[in-house]
Formats: C-alpha cells, sequence, structure tokens
C-alpha cells in the first residue's frame, strides 16, 4: 500500500533571509518520515530574492512544489493557494519565519491519526514580539470570539493541520475576504488543538505591518459577523429615548417656567455628534456593500504566474 502523503503549505513573502533555513529545518524534521511529504511553498509576489532561492530549492529536490503569485495578493490568499493544490492526506500549514516550530508538526500527525481532522497550535507565548502586537491580538481574538456565532478559537493563528476531508471543504467557500483560520472553524469537524511557544522570527522583519493587521481584522469581523450593523438600531433607540426626554424637559421649561431655552452651543454639540454616528454607520455600511461588490465581480482569488514541481508542468525548469 502507498504512503499517505503530508503536504506543507508555507506562504512566502520576501523571506530571502530565512528561506533556505526554514526548508533545512523542515526536511530535517520529515528525513525518514513514516509519510510521504511534499513541501508546497507559495511565492506571494516577494520583491527580494525569495523566488530564486525557491527556485534553487525546488530544482534539487523533487518534493517540492512553487506556487508562483503574479503579485502580492496576501498571506490568507496564499495559504488558500497551497490548499488548492495540495494533494496530501492531511495538509498542514506553517509560516516561513520559524516562529512556529516544525517540530510541533509531529504531534499534530499524532493528533490526526487518533482521529482528529483539524488541530491547530495554540500560542501558548510569543516570543519576541512586541508588546503592542501581543497586546492587540489578544484583545482582538476575544472581541472577534464575542462578535461571532461560529465558535472561535482564542489565540490560534493560521499554524495548523488539516484532513483532506477538510481541505475539500473549504473550497467549497469562494468568497474573497478570507479569514482562513475562521472559515476552518466553520466547516466544523473533530478539532483540538496542540500548544506551543512561538518563537522570534528567524531573521527579517514582520511581513503583516499594521495596514495589513487591520485588513485581517477586518476580515475577521465583518465576514463572521452582521452585528456592526446593529449597531445602527442600537444607537438610533438610544438618541430617540434621550432625545424625547430632552424634548419633555424643554416644553416644561417654556410652557410651565416661563424660561427661554437656550441653544446655539448644544444644538450644534449634538447636530455634529449625531453627523458623527451617522458617518460612522454609514462608513460601517460601506464596509459591507464593498465586499457584496468584491464578491459580485467574482474574479479569481489569485493569479499563478509559474509553477514548479508539480506533475506536468514543464515552466520554468
Ligand atoms: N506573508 C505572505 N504574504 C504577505 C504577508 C506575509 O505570504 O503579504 C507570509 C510571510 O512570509 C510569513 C507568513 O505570511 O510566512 C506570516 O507573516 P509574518 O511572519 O510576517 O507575520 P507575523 O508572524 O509577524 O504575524
Ligand atoms: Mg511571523
Amino acid at each position: 500500500m502507498a504512503n499517505k502523503l503530508l503536504s506543507i503549505v508555507v506562504p512566502v513573502y520576501n523571506e530571502q533571509e530565512v528561506i533556505d533555513e526554514t526548508y533545512r529545518r523542515l526536511s530535517e524534521v520529515f528525513k525518514d518520515y513514516f509519510m510521504d511529504v511534499e513541501y508546497i511553498f507559495i511565492n506571494d509576489g516577494s520583491k527580494d530574492d525569495t523566488y530564486f532561492k525557491l527556485k534553487e530549492i525546488a530544482s534539487g529536490n523533487k518534493e517540492v512544489r512553487v506556487i508562483n503569485f503574479a503579485r502580492n495578493f496576501g498571506h490568507q490568499i496564499a495559504i488558500t493557494a497551497g490548499m488548492d493544490y495540495a494533494k496530501g492526506d492531511a495538509v498542514v500549514i506553517i509560516d516561513a519565519d520559524l516562529q512556529d516550530p516544525p517540530e510541533v508538526i509531529l504531534q499534530m500527525v499524532d493528533k490526526w491519526e487518533e482521529g482528529y481532522e483539524v488541530v491547530y497550535g495554540k500560542r501558548l507565548q510569543r516570543a519576541g514580539e512586541t508588546f503592542f502586537k501581543k497586546f492587540t491580538a489578544k484583545t482582538f481574538y476575544r472581541f472577534l470570539d464575542s462578535m461571532t456565532d461560529v465558535k472561535l478559537p482564542v489565540d490560534v493563528g493560521d499554524f495548523r493541520l488539516i484532513d483532506r476531508k477538510v481541505c475539500d471543504a473549504m473550497k467549497c467557500l469562494p468568497e474573497r475576504s478570507r479569514y482562513v483560520r475562521g472559515l476552518v472553524s466553520w466547516v466544523g469537524f473533530k478539532q483540538t488543538s496542540v500548544e506551543y511557544q512561538r518563537e522570534k522570527r528567524f531573521a527579517g522583519e514582520t511581513k503583516y505591518p499594521l495596514k495589513k493587521m487591520l485588513k485581517l481584522a477586518g476580515d475577521g469581523i465583518f465576514s463572521f459577523s452582521y452585528k456592526p450593523l446593529k449597531l445602527a438600531t442600537f444607537v438610533g433607540m438610544l438618541v430617540s429615548v434621550f432625545s424625547f426626554i430632552y424634548l419633555v424637559v424643554v416644553l416644561v421649561q417654556k410652557f410651565i417656567k416661563n424660561d427661554v431655552v437656550s441653544g446655539w452651543a448644544s444644538s450644534i454639540a449634538v447636530t455634529l455628534f449625531l453627523n458623527g454616528v451617522m458617518l460612522i454607520v454609514i462608513g460601517i455600511m460601506g464596509e459591507y456593500v464593498g465586499r457584496i461588490y468584491e464578491e459580485v465581480k467574482a474574479r479569481p482569488l489569485y493569479i499563478v504566474g509559474e509553477l514548479m514541481g508539480f506533475d506536468g508542468d514543464n515552466k520554468n525548469k
């Protein structure tokens, strides 16, 4: 009987200092392993020598495959492409920067063999990350969980093993603003976690500046919850109640106490405040409308420039 196949999916963006070491560590872990292993590196439009290095790795090792994106499509899309191309009975997603130790995959495979279909890595500690990153991540995961009806595990990234069944189920979710870890929770199946210490980045800088972090957070919130839309109803009701009370107060002052109701400053304050609230609500609706627009256009999620190491491809080899 043929061995089972494990696909290891690694999204890579400007990681020229790291990538050789990543492959070395991975291949060390899976030397003489009881499963066959394929490595799928997705070059997400790197501007440095990453692609050149990946080609070198792939040309010397037949278990290495490279998907070269036509431009930078983002981490979540890169992972998605890796899952689309993976042929394994189980698929592991791991960052290229060695923050997630490859050795942990062995524990994930053990759990998978026990019958779990999703095994995610739960971060116990995050070494070498700024207080800001740790704080925002921690707050965000808890906030998101409270916003959604799907149970989303907290302090969990995309480092995980998924079974073939889960991978196939994920392919039925073609949505564009992808929050992959949320989608994996959404499809369900038997899930468990293994705990690990998140290491320092092996080299280089984070490829997740604040802007990309906010986009990921937005995708998490807006694709998994419509609670922000209810905010308008809530604020509207609150304001109506207060204004009604205030109206009564003004009428009493005017007709019973015969006072003049003074008002320029308070009118301006209230107008500005309510206009602010309205713009925020329009902005929130805009987030959803924009996402609907993206979906309706139905563009492909990513464009592949070259493939290397896959059966039947002859490009660039
Ligand atoms: N990455 C990517 N495309 C991007 C940004 C990041 O493929 O646009 C990859 C990156 O090379 C790494 C992983 O996604 O393998 C996680 O990025 P990073 O380690 O910079 O994020 P952090 O760990 O700082 O959150
Ligand atoms: Mg990292």
